[in-house]
């Protein structure tokens, strides 16, 4: 009888164990999955108008009354290709990633454009 029951309790042991490992797993690949999820966001006179995710290679024609940018999202980065404004300093900026999300934007003062970078789902 005290042999089957510490069976029993190994099988219990073991359950919780399983149990405790597919937490860990589910928690792992949620948070693998979190730190992958960028949006460049674009917003014309303090409004958004576009979210482009970060993993997906596209390209946005963006036109407003002042003129067109032509933003590009290439291997997880952002970035203005081209733009007809008077400074060009939206194309002259170059890439924004991630990495600079808290402390870099591209911005087109002419345009009245902003482009930053949000973890996706903060909006
Ligand atoms: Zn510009």
């Amino acid at each position: 009888m005290k042999k089957l029951f510490s069976r029993r309790e190994a099988v219990l042991l073991l359950s919780l164990l399983l149990i405790a490992g597919a937490l860990f797993l589910i928690l792992f690949l949620l948070r693998g999955e979190g730190d992958g999820e960028w949006d460049a966001v674009i917003r014309y006179r303090g409004q958004t108008v576009a979210r482009l995710p970060l993993d997906v290679d596209t390209e946005y024609e963006f036109e407003c009354e002042e003129g067109v940018n032509r933003i590009v999202v290439r291997d997880g980065a952002v970035l203005v290709e081209s733009a007809d404004c008077k400074n060009q300093i939206c194309v002259h900026h170059g890439t924004l990633v991630p990495a600079d999300a808290d402390v870099d934007f591209i911005s087109c003062a002419p345009h009245r454009l902003l482009i930053v970078i949000e973890r996706r789902g903060s909006e």
